[in-house]
Protein backbone atom coordinates (compact mmCIF):
# COMPACT_ATOMS: atom_id res chain seq x y z
CA UNK A 1 0.00 0.00 0.00
CA UNK A 2 0.98 3.70 -0.48
CA UNK A 3 0.45 6.54 1.25
CA UNK A 4 1.17 9.93 0.67
CA UNK A 5 4.79 11.50 1.66
CA UNK A 6 2.90 13.67 3.87
CA UNK A 7 0.71 11.07 5.99
CA UNK A 8 3.89 9.76 7.28
CA UNK A 9 4.46 10.57 11.34
CA UNK A 10 7.07 11.68 12.57
CA UNK A 11 9.14 9.14 14.27
CA UNK A 12 8.37 10.66 17.72
CA UNK A 13 4.92 10.42 17.13
CA UNK A 14 5.87 6.76 15.66
CA UNK A 15 7.87 5.66 18.35
CA UNK A 16 5.26 7.15 21.20
CA UNK A 17 2.34 5.53 19.10
CA UNK A 18 4.18 2.12 19.15
CA UNK A 19 4.55 1.80 15.37
CA UNK A 20 6.90 0.46 13.08
CA UNK A 21 10.09 2.19 12.66
CA UNK A 22 10.60 1.43 8.76
CA UNK A 23 7.05 2.48 7.84
CA UNK A 24 5.59 4.08 10.66
CA UNK A 25 2.09 2.90 10.37
CA UNK A 26 1.68 -0.81 11.42
CA UNK A 27 1.37 -1.77 14.69
CA UNK A 28 4.41 -3.26 16.41
CA UNK A 29 1.89 -4.68 19.05
CA UNK A 30 -1.69 -6.71 18.30
CA UNK A 31 -2.82 -6.09 22.40
CA UNK A 32 -1.07 -5.66 25.51
CA UNK A 33 1.25 -8.42 25.56
CA UNK A 34 1.30 -9.55 22.03
CA UNK A 35 3.49 -8.59 19.15
CA UNK A 36 2.58 -8.73 15.97
CA UNK A 37 5.86 -10.96 14.10
CA UNK A 38 5.93 -8.88 11.43
CA UNK A 39 4.38 -5.24 10.46
CA UNK A 40 0.80 -5.33 8.88
CA UNK A 41 2.12 -2.54 6.49
CA UNK A 42 5.21 -3.20 5.40
CA UNK A 43 6.10 -6.77 6.91
CA UNK A 44 8.93 -5.66 8.60
CA UNK A 45 9.96 -8.71 10.73
CA UNK A 46 10.05 -6.96 14.72
CA UNK A 47 12.14 -10.22 16.22
CA UNK A 48 14.55 -10.20 13.82
CA UNK A 49 16.57 -13.25 15.52
CA UNK A 50 16.62 -15.65 18.18
CA UNK A 51 16.72 -13.67 21.76
CA UNK A 52 16.44 -10.38 19.78
CA UNK A 53 14.91 -8.82 22.70
CA UNK A 54 17.23 -10.20 25.66
CA UNK A 55 18.63 -6.09 24.53
CA UNK A 56 14.83 -4.72 25.63
CA UNK A 57 15.42 -6.19 28.89
CA UNK A 58 17.90 -3.47 29.29
CA UNK A 59 15.84 -0.59 28.17
CA UNK A 60 13.07 -2.39 30.57
CA UNK A 61 15.47 -2.22 33.52
CA UNK A 62 16.30 1.64 32.59
CA UNK A 63 12.47 2.25 32.62
CA UNK A 64 11.58 0.71 35.78
CA UNK A 65 14.59 1.27 38.07
CA UNK A 66 14.13 5.18 38.30
CA UNK A 67 10.41 5.17 38.29
CA UNK A 68 10.23 2.85 41.22
CA UNK A 69 13.03 4.39 43.07
CA UNK A 70 11.01 7.97 42.26
CA UNK A 71 7.98 6.25 43.87
CA UNK A 72 10.11 5.06 47.18
CA UNK A 73 11.51 8.47 47.36
CA UNK A 74 7.48 9.56 46.81
CA UNK A 75 6.58 6.89 49.76
CA UNK A 76 9.28 8.15 51.84
CA UNK A 77 7.75 12.15 51.64
CA UNK A 78 4.59 10.49 53.07
CA UNK A 79 5.38 8.29 55.28
CA UNK A 80 9.30 9.19 56.49
CA UNK A 81 8.60 7.04 59.59
CA UNK A 82 8.51 3.37 57.16
CA UNK A 83 11.56 1.36 57.21
CA UNK A 84 13.46 1.60 53.47
CA UNK A 85 12.05 -2.05 52.94
CA UNK A 86 8.53 -1.40 53.31
CA UNK A 87 9.05 2.13 51.30
CA UNK A 88 10.79 0.07 48.40
CA UNK A 89 7.56 -2.49 48.50
CA UNK A 90 5.07 0.84 48.40
CA UNK A 91 7.22 1.43 45.46
CA UNK A 92 6.85 -1.53 43.79
CA UNK A 93 3.24 -2.28 44.47
CA UNK A 94 2.97 2.00 43.15
CA UNK A 95 4.57 -0.05 39.94
CA UNK A 96 2.54 -2.81 39.37
CA UNK A 97 0.16 -1.26 36.98
CA UNK A 98 3.04 0.30 34.74
CA UNK A 99 4.28 -3.12 33.90
CA UNK A 100 2.57 -3.21 30.94
CA UNK A 101 3.67 0.30 29.68
CA UNK A 102 7.15 -0.43 30.30
CA UNK A 103 6.91 -3.78 28.76
CA UNK A 104 5.67 -2.35 25.47
CA UNK A 105 8.21 0.63 25.41
CA UNK A 106 10.91 -1.20 26.22
CA UNK A 107 10.15 -3.34 23.28
CA UNK A 108 9.47 -0.33 21.31
CA UNK A 109 12.69 1.60 22.21
CA UNK A 110 14.49 -1.55 21.65
CA UNK A 111 13.50 -1.88 18.18
CA UNK A 112 14.10 1.86 17.25
CA UNK A 113 17.38 1.86 19.03
CA UNK A 114 18.68 -1.49 17.00
CA UNK A 115 16.83 -0.73 13.73
CA UNK A 116 18.52 2.68 14.00
CA UNK A 117 22.00 1.32 14.54
CA UNK A 118 21.68 -1.60 11.94
CA UNK A 119 19.09 -0.66 9.90
CA UNK A 120 19.85 -3.47 7.09
CA UNK A 121 17.51 -7.04 8.11
CA UNK A 122 20.42 -9.85 9.14
CA UNK A 123 21.76 -12.17 5.85
CA UNK A 124 19.52 -15.16 5.31
CA UNK A 125 22.07 -18.53 5.73
ZN1 LIG B 1 5.99 -1.27 8.67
Amino acid sequence: MTRPAHSTPSLAHALIAGRCPRCRHGPIFASTWRMNPTCPECRLRFDREHGYFTGAMYVSYALGIPLIALFTFLAWLVRRDWPIGQLVLAAWLAFLPLVPLVFRYSRILWIYFDRAIDPEPPEKP
